[in-house]
């Protein structure tokens, strides 16, 4: 048994606490509440007191790309969606070891911003590996792609045996699904033979309605993302009746949405859109600084929630947006949406990485420091004329850092330090990759 003693303890679930303790005990929260009163009823608890910090729930990233840490900069959203994507499209050939060194690169950065659970997309699941060593939290979807629809059966089996390999290898805290990419890139014979080739249970992620591209490729209008990508040999997907251009529409048509998908971005989404997605299940991941940086324009998370679209923040990747940061990115969607006259709270936004996280994730054993939950904690140093006051507005501000994390009780990062791997070598390593692509 131990006892975490913070200034502040913020459970999200419920009020915060000043000079607040938990009780950790075989990795998961036994008590939470003020230090005098847990301190009575554990009274033989080892103490570690970490002083003057907020502790919050791990952040729960619930879409990310650890594959693609290393592209930030080399291709711009300035010429519009279509090119941008099949810039990044373009790198996949690149030797797998960059992309094992960029995802551990990934994972560190996701730890020192005190992310502890990460719903994970990428070509080649390399996140497993860099999750697995990191000690980090979290579910890594193989992408699969493919317009062709004598091909889907091959794709299909070829991915299903990736997420099986890759399941084999994943250390006990990270789990493995799929991610047919998009609706453009990967057709509904794709989504139907990967229904039939994988076992019922596996997480399922993709990306939907990010941007006009997509909408004029649907609806079968020459130009757009058809030729950027048949440079690269990519082929768009076409979906029966899609002339109308509803992403969402055409997939459901398709019955290819199924409960518990994660579905990134949902820009270009109406009150029809909406009550689809709500219908069938499906969970969004908000990404505004990716929206924002590739000029994709503001998804309606007002007219989402209203629907009963569970929704939280992905921080996507440098490829579009910024640095696996879900704090900077809870940030960027207080301004995108203060814009539109939508407030949130610095409490709603911390929800959002958390509590928020967790439901869209369906799981029920991280997001809110809860008995019975796990101790998947995060202390975070404010600028000291931050406390007294908000405990969530001083854990959001961009002048305070995380300086400890835990998951399942078991210290990940110590006063900045990661504990289980070497930040210098991986910087290292990834800082000879990015010359590579550069
Ligand atoms: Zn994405």
């Amino acid at each position: 048994m131990r006892l975490l003693r913070a200034a502040w303890v913020a459970p999200i679930a419920d009020d915060p606490v000043a000079d607040g303790a938990l009780a950790l005990d075989g990795g998961l929260i036994v008590a939470v509440g003020p230090w005098e009163r847990v301190r009575a009823d554990h009274p033989d608890a080892v103490v570690d007191d970490v002083g003057g910090v907020v502790l919050i729930p791990g952040l729960i990233d619930v879409h990310c790309h650890l594959e693609w840490s290393l592209v930030g900069g080399l291709f711009s959203g300035a010429h519009g969606f279509g090119r941008w994507i099949a810039g990044l499209l373009s790198l996949f050939p690149l030797a797998e070891g960059l992309l094992d060194d960029a995802a551990r690169l990934a994972a560190l950065r996701a730890l020192q911003a005190g992310s502890t659970t990460l719903h994970d997309n990428g070509p080649t699941g390399a996140g497993v590996a860099a999750l697995t060593e990191a000690g980090l939290r979290g579910t890594v979807h193989l992408e699969a792609f493919g317009s062709d629809p004598a091909a889907a059966g091959e794709v299909a089996r070829r991915t299903a045996d990736g997420v099986a390999a890759l399941a084999a290898a994943a250390g006990p805290r990270v789990a493995v699904g799929v991610s047919p990419h998009a609706p453009y890139s990967a057709g509904p014979e794709l989504w139907h033979a990967l229904t039939r080739a994988l076992p019922d249970g596996v997480s399922w992620s993709t990306h939907i309605a990010e941007s006009q591209d997509e909408r004029d490729a649907l609806s079968g209008r020459a130009g757009g993302l058809a030729d950027v990508f048949a440079p690269i040999g990519v082929g768009i997907a076409r979906w029966p009746g899609a002339a109308h251009g509803s992403s969402v529409r055409a997939m459901a048509e398709a019955g290819v949405l199924g409960e518990g998908l994660v579905a990134a971005h949902l820009v270009h989404v109406d009150e029809r859109d909406a009550e689809l997605l709500a219908r069938h299940g499906v969970r969004a991941a908000h990404c505004p600084v990716s929206n924002a940086t590739l000029r994709c324009g503001r998804s309606p998370v007002e007219m989402l929630r209203a629907a009963g679209v569970p929704l939280a923040l992905g921080t996507d990747s440098p490829g579009s947006a910024g640095t696996y940061d879900l704090r900077a990115e809870a940030r960027a969607c207080l301004a995108t949406h203060a814009a539109a006259g939508l407030h949130h709270t610095p409490r709603e936004l911390l929800a959002m990485c958390t509590r928020d996280a967790a439901h869209a994730l369906g799981r029920d054993d991280v997001g809110a420091l809860v008995p019975g939950r796990r101790a998947d904690v995060v202390a975070i140093r404010p600028r000291p004329e931050a406390l007294p006051g908000d405990p969530h507005a001083a854990a959001l501000d961009a002048g305070s850092r995380v300086e400890h994390v835990w998951v399942d009780g078991e210290p990940l990062l110590r006063d900045g330090i990661p504990v289980r791997v070497d930040a210098a070598e991986i910087e290292t390593r990834a800082g000879g990759r990015r010359l590579a692509v550069c």
